[in-house]
């Protein structure tokens, strides 16, 4: 059951893709469009992802006094995105984003796009490209395989 999207919130946010000059933004910055940034700990996580569904995550920290969401990780659930979040608890991440979808298919289609959008496996830790699971079909709406 969804209990909740909070998907759309746009905030002042990139990966290492962001570059300044002049203290201006110059070139478009990508945007997770999820909602946080929130600490990773366990009571963040149950107070700010509430409810059981499937969804996409952002893991990272700040810069630039804070106006800068650093992705280092994305991720998803297709059942279960609190839990999800969980494992990640001892990994050395401060901060995360999230957000509920209504599908998992939604899910998988967000999280190829957070990937290619944040860096691929040269400037985020994920090393290899999202994974379909079970649902072998599915093809990644950013390069197609
Ligand atoms: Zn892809």
């Amino acid at each position: 059951m969804i209990l909740e999207v909070k998907i759309g919130r746009l905030d002042y946010e990139a990966g290492h893709f962001f570059w300044q000059k002049a203290g201006k933004v110059v070139k478009n910055m990508a945007k997770t469009s999820l909602f946080g940034p929130f600490n990773v700990n366990t009571e963040s996580i149950d107070t700010n992802v509430v409810g059981v569904g499937s969804g996409v995550y952002a893991l990272g920290h700040n810069a630039n006094n804070n106006s800068v969401f650093i992705v280092q990780y994305v991720g998803r659930s297709d059942t279960d995105l609190n839990d999800r979040l969980k494992k990640h608890l001892n990994e050395g991440y401060l901060l995360f984003k999230y957000g509920f979808l209504e599908t998992a298919k939604e899910s998988f289609n967000k999280e190829c796009q957070l990937w290619h959008d944040f860096g691929e496996d040269k400037l985020i830790d994920n090393k290899i490209h999202p994974d379909k699971g079970i649902n072998k079909d599915w093809l990644c709406p950013v390069c197609g395989e």
